[in-house]
């Protein structure tokens, strides 16, 4: 009996990552992530899945990102009811990102219904915050390293990708067959997560690509952060920081507490971090020691060397402090969340900045503002943009082209193919050029929708 996949995300993207392995009447879904970026790919979340929720039997989450996690709440309540197997901290950080997703869902359709300015009337979440705390019901967790059987006959294993807390690579054998998916790999070098772990033995490897066609410069990233840091400050501007936040927030933050720590920023420099999330993942960084390189004195400096500003009250207070500071808020692309209103404040002044920080997906606003749009588009209005933009190249939570094939050198023996998924085309292509030229294995891009077998 064969096994197939079929790529349903993450092909040709890096988002809406969703893998469906069928065998012998049974099947599960490695990672259900969210389409984000262009409409195009945003409309493919309301396109119905080519298989019936109710027939899948698990759902296997890599880590938390939303792009890996944030279609469940609209798989539950299609009808999915198996478990989601995820490790402690995944887990833990999905309680916080999935309501707060399906909180801004809800957030969106009502400003889009207020301003009339959606297609559809009236404009309906994809899900509602209700949606994800009734999808959380159905986690199990799992500790890295420890078998499990998530269906009759399967067995899968978690090990450590780097990347965010909880972040896995999976290795799944099914009808004699062993398939690892990379998951999202970080870096070797990572200042926070500690090295992806070598991968085991397998037959197909499905490998992620997001920078699979550029290295990361040497610059570690608080010689990139400090000059751009100084500058603002120095001019009476302030920075204003889209971050991811679960993983970036927390390498700015003791980037930041590094640089006061050494002198290179003044400890007077205001530092907010505005962001419900990205709060409670700091505080997830002490509850699971061991699982990345901070010891509890760090944790303890990471989260103090910012003002955590929880409610929208204080969050709007933010702009009425006078002179330079420095404010973290989500989302990381710029695509919602309270950065907006940070952005709709900031952009006009030449004196302020932008500081991206990591990948920024084409057809979002960070995207926008990285290849020097001189307009962006916030709660329909157009913003001249005049801050200074600055996209930092170190503070990437994921391994580059170089790191990607050093992990698939890793590998104990040669597999018969490698998907590469997970990236823009031009990124995978090259990264499975590479594959080809320098491995001389079987590599390929799988088209968007399409079923191998394995
Ligand atoms: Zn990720």
């Amino acid at each position: 009996m064969s096994v197939h996949i079929r790529f349903l995300g993450g092909a040709g993207t890096v988002t809406g990552s969703k893998y469906l392995v069928e065998h012998d009447g049974q099947s599960l879904l490695v990672d259900c992530g969210l389409f984000q970026g262009y409409k195009q790919l945003r409309l493919r979340n309301r396109d119905p899945l080519p298989v019936l929720p109710n027939h899948i039997g698990a759902v296997l989450l890599t880590h938390a990102h939303l792009d890996h996690s944030g279609y469940l709440p609209l798989l539950a309540k299609e009808g999915f009811h198996g478990k989601v197997w995820a490790t402690p901290a995944t887990r833990d950080l999905a309680q916080i990102l999935l309501p707060d997703s399906g909180h801004i869902q809800e957030e969106d359709a009502a400003f889009a219904n207020r301003k009339g300015f959606s297609k559809h009337s009236p404009a309906l979440p994809l899900y509602t915050e209700s949606d994800a705390l009734q999808s959380l019901k159905l986690f199990r967790t799992v500790p890295m390293h420890q078998p499990f059987e998530p269906l009759k006959g399967w067995t899968a294993q978690f090990s450590g990708a780097g990347h965010i807390l909880g972040a896995a690579s999976l290795l799944l054998e099914v009808g004699g067959k062993r398939i690892l998916f990379s998951g999202d790999l970080g870096r070797p070098d990572d200042a926070l997560m500690l090295a992806p772990d070598a991968p085991p033995a397998a037959d197909v490897v499905v490998c992620e690509s997001t920078y699979g066609d550029r290295d990361h410069p040497d610059e570690d990233v608080l010689a990139e952060l400090a000059p751009a840091l100084q500058r603002v400050a120095a001019r009476g501007g302030s920075a204003v920081v889209p971050v991811f936040a679960v993983g970036r927030a927390q390498a700015l933050l003791h980037a930041i507490a590094e640089l006061k720590a050494s002198g290179q920023l003044p400890h007077s420099l205001p530092v907010y971090l505005d962001s419900p999330m990205a709060i409670h993942s700091t505080e997830l960084f002490a509850r699971h020691l061991g699982e990345h390189r901070l010891n509890a004195a760090q944790c303890h400096a990471m989260a103090l060397v910012a003002k955590m500003t929880r409610t929208a009250d204080e969050s709007k207070a933010i702009a009425r402090q006078h002179g330079p500071k420095v404010i973290l808020a989500a989302s990381g692309m710029a695509t919602g969340g309270r950065v907006l209103h940070h952005l709709v404040q900031h952009l006009g002044d030449h004196r302020n900045m932008v500081l991206l920080t990591g990948y920024q997906a084409p057809g979002t606003r960070g995207a926008t503002l990285a290849n020097g749009g001189t307009q962006l588009r916030i709660h329909g209005q157009d913003l001249p943009v005049r801050a200074e933009v600055v996209q930092l190249q170190s503070a990437s939570a994921h391994a580059d082209a170089g790191q990607l094939m050093a992990w698939l050198r890793a590998l104990p023996q040669p597999p018969r193919r490698v998907f590469v998924t997970h990236g823009d085309m031009e990124a995978s292509d090259r990264l499975r050029h590479r594959i080809e030229a320098e491995l001389r294995w079987q590599a390929l891009v799988p088209e968007h929708g399409s079923t191998w077998a394995v």
